[in-house]
């Protein structure tokens, strides 16, 4: 049974003995609405851990005044219940977890990309990624690709503060036509469900014709995507993948490539990895 804890104090008393057994202790945060994607993450950690914690809230601190707190979709009983059958030994679940004055800033990496978007937003997962991880002081954290820019940042934050936790990250689970799963796909329309296929058509192909152009790529993605029907593009980049700093020309290692659009009013993301370009890498003839 996945025993379900409110309090950060009960938390802590229900894996201190497990901790003083030995075991080794994972940390899957996330925002509830649990899908297959969350769901990959969850059994990564049970597989590989004594204790497997999930941690369920939704922060209001990384959503902005205008943005979808209020509508984002929550479903405790059905996410607790899943997660008893994923085997998850815990489940945190605070009602209010902001701090009250003290927070961290996530610093240049959260200032592009969706950080220019949506202002403050990575200073809000910052501080409660790190009160969750001081909160649960996990050997191991999971978190998904799909929100690339976050993965790099928690791996800069942990980093630089000292944080003893190994950030695992897990790669996208998808729909059969390419769409990410999301939590917020559950309020997409019948039609923009069909629309919002566009954004992992155009990363897959920005991924097949690759030649290792940065600008190229780039604009063939922004192109796809403004022509796309019921998309309403609001980024598409090209960028380097540790750094987030937006590649031009021709590159001879590894790039990233990230969207954000709007379908309807839902604000969807999505990246894929541009492998180097083979003719940049090409073996020795002799
Ligand atoms: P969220 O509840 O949206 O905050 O997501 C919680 C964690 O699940 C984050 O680390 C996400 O990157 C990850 N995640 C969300 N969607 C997916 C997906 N489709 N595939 C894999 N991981 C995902």
């Amino acid at each position: 049974m996945t025993d379900v804890v409110r309090t950060v104090a009960a938390l802590r008393a229900a894996l201190a003995p497990r901790r003083h057994a030995g075991a080794a202790v994972g940390l899957v945060p996330t925002m509830g609405a649990l899908h297959a994607g969350h769901a990959a993450l969850i059994g990564r950690a049970v597989a590989e851990c004594g204790v497997a914690v999930v941690s369920i809230f939704v922060n209001p601190l990384q959503f902005g005044a205008d943005e979808d707190f209020d509508a984002y979709p929550r479903d405790l009983d059905t996410d607790v219940a899943l997660l008893d059958r994923l085997g998850v030994d815990l489940a945190f679940t605070p009602a209010d977890f902001a701090p009250r004055s003290v927070s961290v800033r996530a610093g240049a990496l959260g200032e592009v990309l969706e950080g220019a978007s949506r202002p403050g937003h990575f200073d809000g997962v910052a501080t409660i990624v790190t009160k969750l991880l001081n909160a649960v002081g996990p050997d191991r954290a999971y978190f998904g690709d799909k929100d690339y820019q976050q993965l790099t940042i928690v791996r800069r934050l942990v980093e630089d503060l000292a944080i003893p936790t190994r950030i695992v990250a897990c790669s996208t689970v998808r729909e059969p036509d390419g769409l990410a799963l999301s939590s917020r796909n559950a309020n997409l329309t019948a039609g923009e469900r069909e629309a919002a296929g566009a954004l992992s058509a155009a990363l897959r192909e920005a991924a097949a014709t690759w030649g290792g152009d940065a600008g190229e790529a780039r604009a063939a993605l922004r192109r796809t995507l403004e022509a796309a029907p019921g998309v309403r593009l609001d980024y598409a980049e090209v960028a380097d993948p540790e750094t987030l700093a937006p590649l031009e020309g021709v590159v001879e290692g590894p790039a990233q490539a990230l969207v954000a659009a709007y379908v309807g009013r839902t604000r969807l993301i999505d990246t894929i990895r541009l492998e180097p370009h083979l003719a940049a890498t090409a073996p020795d003839e002799d």
